[in-house]
Formats: structure tokens, sequence, C-alpha cells
């Protein structure tokens, strides 16, 4: 039996290669932990939130990374998500669900030591049921309403839960009291975060009041961890700049400001896209290049065709626009993004030839394509570009 080149990529082994691949970067991933690390000080616990696919990057590959950077709390927005992780984690690793959980469902979440959220006070009657059966604790964090008005329990609902938990303590661990933040990236709803910030201290007040208090108060996402140190509490869960975005710009001008400096790098992105030129076509003076009149070369031109398109999480919107890496020089786009395929021109860039490398995201020689550039010709912002890669695209951890 002969192992593909390419298996080593992948999740589900295959012995031929897909049209892309994804690159993570471990030593990218080490600067921005430690970076964070440094905000936060020693005592709040570190979750690295993997909801979608781990922003896209990659779950078994970013759980893997993350626990070789010290890591060992995960944040999914489903049971679905965490038992990815769960299949990927270190035994040691606790796994929490921010969202979605069936009742059909909860069973497994107790049998397995995962940590969820509570949003309604009728769910804890039911959890309860489970635990006695299972003989086993569940692990849950009451999550309140402070002004999201998506997920949280108001003030009356949270009281009643609060006594139901002490009434049944020898069947539920008491995790976590949590809420979300409502923009926290953004100076323009500093009103709003901090009236939530308010209403969060109010909850705790009750909690003290009680002498019943959960193991982890917690409210930060990236932003707050980053520029709100009042938030930190006792646990943080950290999205996007775990992958190395900053939340806004308004959150690294409050970097900058703080660190007292004009420009500043302390984290890298971890994620490269790359693929291979597939064919090449010398295109005559006036002829059109893929569906339709999009493009019409105004010149001889020679283009690269390129083997994915917005099937394979490459943005249709990027269609006339925007540019890849060959050689370490931009191909700029030319015509359609097409189902699977799409070409570029490389009129400019002498000596291309099929096989050649064509970077979709990250660095080239000395060039680079950042994600945000992709948000220069789409509608798409970081998150939703990146969370769109499909999970058929294989990953690899690189150094
Ligand atoms: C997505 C999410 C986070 C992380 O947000 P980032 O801004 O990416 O750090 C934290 N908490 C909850 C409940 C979330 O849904």
């Amino acid at each position: 039996m002969t192992q593909s080149k390419h298996s080593h990529y992948d999740a589900f082994v295959r012995n031929v290669r897909h049209s892309s691949r994804i690159e993570l970067s471990q030593s990218a991933l080490a600067k921005n932990i430690n970076f964070l690390r440094k905000k936060l000080g020693p005592h709040p616990r570190y979750s690295a939130v993997v909801k979608a696919n781990a922003y896209g990057h990659g779950i078994p590959q970013m759980v893997k990374m993350l626990e070789r950077c010290g890591v060992s709390h995960f944040s999914a927005a489903s049971a679905y998500e965490a038992e990815e992780v769960l299949e990927h984690c270190a035994d040691s690793s606790e796994i929490m669900i921010m969202g979605i959980l069936y009742d059909q469902d909860i069973g497994w979440a107790v049998e397995q030591g995962i940590e969820f959220y509570v949003f309604n006070y009728d769910r804890l009657q039911l959890v309860l049921e489970v635990a006695q059966r299972l003989k086993k604790k569940a692990k849950v964090h009451l999550e309140v309403e402070t002004g999201t008005n998506r997920t949280g329990m108001t003030e009356p609902w949270f009281k009643k839960s609060v006594a139901f938990l002490k009434k049944h303590q020898e069947h539920f661990d008491f995790q976590g009291l949590c809420t979300h933040l409502g923009g926290a990236e953004s100076r323009s709803n500093q009103f709003r975060i901090d009236q939530q910030i308010n209403r969060y201290k109010a909850y705790l007040t009750e909690l003290k009041k009680r002498k019943y208090m959960p193991k982890y108060r917690h409210i930060a996402c990236s932003a707050a961890v980053l520029a709100m140190p009042e938030t930190h509490y006792d646990l943080v869960r950290v999205g996007v700049a775990t992958y190395g975005f900053w939340p806004s710009p308004d959150i690294y001008y409050h970097h900058l400001r703080e660190a007292g400096k004009d420009k500043d790098a302390p984290m890298n992105r971890i994620i490269s896209w790359k693929t291979d030129v597939m064919d090449i076509k010398d295109v005559p003076k006036g002829e059109f290049i893929g569906y339709g009149t999009a493009f019409q070369a105004l010149h001889d031109m020679r283009v690269a065709v390129i083997p994915l398109g917005y099937s394979n999480g490459y943005p249709r919107g990027q269609s006339n626009n925007g540019f890849v890496l060959i050689r370490g020089r931009r191909a700029p786009i030319t015509g359609l993004i097409n189902m699977n395929l799409f070409m570029v021109d490389i009129t400019d860039i002498p000596g291309v030839e099929p096989g050649d490398e064509v970077v979709l995201l990250g660095k080239q020689k000395n060039s680079t394509i950042a994600v945000s550039s992709f948000t220069n010709y789409t509608q798409l912002i970081n998150n939703e570009m990146l969370s769109r890669l499909p999970t058929a695209i294989p990953r690899r951890i690189v150094k």
C-alpha cells in the first residue's frame, strides 16, 4: 500500500490530491498565544474558541497545535463541533458548548464531562434527571442576559436557576457565570458594553449574597482580552485573536497607544492557502476569457488556469478583482470566478509553468495576500471568508 504524497495533510486519507491545500503555522500560533497570555497575566484560563471549524482553520489541526502551546480549554458553538474537538483533544483537555445542544444529546455531554451553557430555567430539570440517571455531575454554565438579547436568562429566571443548582449540588458542577458582549471591538458600542459589564456585576453580587460562586466568571472575547482588562475575570474565550487577527482597527490602535508605538505586529496569521497552476493559455487580443463577456483581452495575453472556484471557498466576488501570487508576483484575476476554476493574468510574469505554486492567501517570496484583501472586493468580513473554507481542503501543520 503506497501512501499519497499529500496524505499527511488529511483528515480523511485519500490517494489523490485535493484542488488546494491549507498550511497552518505552529510558530505563528505560539507567538499569538504568548502575546495574548502577556495581556492576560497568569490568572485567567485561556479557552480557545474553535467554533466554525476553528474559524475555518480546521478543528483537528488547531486543537493539536493549541495543546502544544499549553491551551487545554476549548469553546465550541455546538455539540456537533464539540464532538469533533473531543475526537482530537487530549484526555486532560476540557470542552465547553456555548450554543446548540439538543435535549437528546444532554446525556452524551454529561457522560463525556463536556461543559455547556444553560440559558433556560426549564432545561435544568432535564439536566438534573440525566445527571441522576448517569450518576455523574453535569457541568453547567449559566448564561445571563446583559443586553445582547440573543441567548441568556433574565434576572428572575437566573435567581430561580441559582436556587435550583444550589438545591441539587450533588448533581451539578456550577462551572460558570457568563454573558457575551455585543460588539466589544467597536468604540462606538462602548456605552452598550459598559452597561453589559455593569449588569453582569449585578448578577455576581447576587451570587455573592447567596455565597454560591461558580468556578469561572467569564465574559471576554478577543476584543475585551486586548482592550478591557476589567473583563478578564477567571476565563477568557478567545476566537479571532487566537488566529492572529485584530478584531477591528479600533482594537489595533488601542494596542498601539498602549504600547507607545506607531506600528507593531505582535500577532501573525496562522493560515496560508495554496494551489498550483493547472494550465497556461495564450489569449489573442480581442478574445474573451471564461464565461460571458466579463473580461476581454485588450492585448495579447498569457493566462494561468487555477483549479478551484467558488465551490471551494474562493469568493465569487473576486471576479475581475483581486489577485493571486505566482513566482512571488501578483497575478490579477481575469473574468469570473467559476465553480471550479478561474483564470489569472501572467503576461508580465515570465517563466510560469503548469505545476507552479499559487498562493491564494498568505506569503510567497516578498509578497503577501491578507484575508482582509478579500474584504476590499467582496462583502465578506474576515470571519465569514475564513469560516467558509470547506472542511474538505486538506490542512497541514508547518513550522
Ligand atoms: C465567537 C464567540 C467568542 C469569541 O469571539 P472573538 O471575537 O472571535 O474572540 C466568545 N464568546 C462567544 C459566546 C462567542 O460566540
